[in-house]
């Protein structure tokens, strides 16, 4: 629907033209060079599936991996949950394929400047982060291809050569034709109106009876509404109407202009394809064709994708419940700001929880001041402020599951007092699993600026010392220990940390 709508904004800038005289502003930039390249997959697909059929089979496990670009500073980055919700929607539109999707190594944060700005122009950066195990999903500010720059809105493409796609950020994680349409391209296919897209039919130019037999691409032959050509014209696929490009513009899901091919019958475009340009159609509406459905199957069984055939079955158990905050409690007013740990129930079925704080319940960006995936159900986050409201609420999902809601919301206030974080010698000092498991290690992370010596115990709250874990050494960088502070009985202690440069303590929980 954006892209309809800035199109025709533009179309508004430009001047009061008809929509259909003015230049294309493309939608989907899998166009030219790259439909070209496109064409001899999918006539190999053709071939194979000629020979031998594709046979419907049990659910196949397709890994992808999505990678999150941001500015140096980490702003601009599409919300988290938003890919989440983007492979819960491809799922289900794959889900007449038995072909499923899956998270292979969670997601890639891509933090560049220069990458944000124009990711075009940095493809060698692309290609060093690419995985080479799965599909690959770049999500940049904006999706024009390098060979297109600055002739429209382009919200995605798929380059064959790099064989990875590019997806406008605002695009990803809503209704709409943009993701499962480039991922038609990706398993070779072309538009339906494959010809048409530097200059779609209009009545002025073309006619009601179009007598093309070339379309304006200079290349592609013109299908006829009989389908006496369609093997070697149009998208070369016979089960696809013709069409010359009816669907950009048109604002419902019924084109019913008489069009006429240049043998004099009346063009009867499918609105409805996922391949096609009409966006007006109810989501649950689209579809690939029978043909469409077995050149995407032979394409996953070809030579050039078995990268993705790795015989790994991603976790199927199902997320059916919603994590409850545990800390801070709900509407709370606690004393400190700067180390306020968060912790949740966990859920049965998820290896990963999305944690988002924001200055608002409604979590809009900009306000949402942290978005961060969590394999654990607790974190202290450091970057809160003092004496604000904050909300929060987590998300759980896995590499497969990922359509399960948020949490409730609760908010809580900070108050003013920083605890002592850090001290000359240690820039970080966290209690990484918090709360912890009686008879559970106690990972800690600590960050040192120089080798040193330090010592780490245990109270209880009443002040009594309940474990020595003794002089540690510890080395320049990041250190990570695990301390066994054996059986305690649950509650709140102080784990203190005893240096040179002074002394720090954290809370912990230990709960069974
Ligand atoms: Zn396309």
């Amino acid at each position: 629907m954006i892209a309809r709508s800035l199109y025709i904004i533009i179309v508004v800038l430009i001047g009061s033209a008809p929509v259909f005289s003015q230049p294309m502003k493309n939608w989907c930039g899998t166009i030219g060079e790259y439909q070209e390249a496109l064409l001899e997959r999918l006539e190999r697909n053709k071939a194979a599936l000629h020979d031998s059929p594709v046979a419907f089979r049990d659910i196949q496990y397709v890994p992808i991996t999505f990678h999150l670009i941001a500015k140096s500073d980490g702003s601009g980055m599409v919300p988290k949950h938003r890919v989440l919700d983007q492979l819960c929607l491809l799922n289900e539109d794959y889900a007449d394929l038995n072909i499923q999707f899956y998270f292979r190594d969670g997601f890639n944060y891509l933090l560049n400047d220069e990458l944000y700005d124009n990711h075009s122009e940095n493809t060698t950066l692309l290609n060093l982060s690419t995985d080479d195990q799965a599909i690959n999903i770049f999500l940049p500010q904006d999706a024009d291809p390098p060979n297109q720059v600055g002739q429209g809105v382009v919200l995605g493409y798929y380059s064959p050569a790099q064989d990875w796609l590019v997806i406008d950020k605002d695009e990803i994680g809503k209704d709409g034709l943009t993701f499962t349409h480039e991922m038609g391209h990706y398993f070779s296919l072309l538009h339906p109106f494959s010809g048409w897209e530097p200059n779609p039919w209009d009545v002025g130019t073309h006619g009601t009876q179009v007598e093309l037999v070339v379309a304006p691409d200079g290349q592609t032959l013109v299908e006829l509404a009989n389908g006496n050509n369609c093997n070697s014209a149009g998208d070369r696929v016979c089960d696809t109407p013709a069409d010359y490009l009816f669907g950009f513009g048109w604002d419902n899901c019924n084109f019913n202009q008489n069009v006429f091919d240049r043998s004099g019958t009346l063009l009867n475009p499918d609105e409805k394809l996922w391949m096609n340009y009409f966006f007006n159609c109810d989501e649950d509406e689209y579809y690939y064709t029978d043909m469409q459905q077995q050149l995407i199957l032979q394409d996953l069984e070809s030579d050039q994708r078995a990268h993705l055939r790795n015989g790994t079955t991603p976790s199927t158990t199902p997320i059916t419940e919603t994590p409850d905050g545990i800390a801070p409690i709900n509407e709370e007013k606690i004393n400190i700001y700067n180390a306020v740990n968060f912790s949740w129930s966990e859920v049965a079925g998820a290896s990963s929880y999305l944690l988002q704080i924001a200055r608002l319940p409604t979590f809009s960006t900009p306000v949402v001041i942290y978005d961060e995936v969590i394999n654990g159900t607790s974190h202290t986050i450091e970057v809160l402020e003092p004496n604000v409201t904050y909300f929060w609420r987590v998300r759980p999902f896995n590499a497969y599951r990922t359509c399960t809601d948020f949490s409730r919301v609760y908010s809580f206030d900070t108050g003013a007092d920083a605890t002592t974080q850090t001290n000359d010698l240690v820039t970080a000092f966290i209690v990484e699993q918090n709360p912890i498991q009686n008879r559970s290690n106690i990972n800690i992370f600590i960050q040192a600026t120089e080798a040193f010596t330090g010592n780490l115990s245990l109270y209880n709250m009443a002040g009594q010392e309940v474990s020595t874990f003794g002089d540690r050494d510890f080395n320049l960088g990041e250190n990570r220990l695990q301390l066994m502070p054996g059986s305690l009985s649950n509650g709140i202690y102080l784990l203190v940390f005893d240096t040179s440069a002074g002394l720090m303590t954290r809370k912990i929980l230990i709960k069974s």
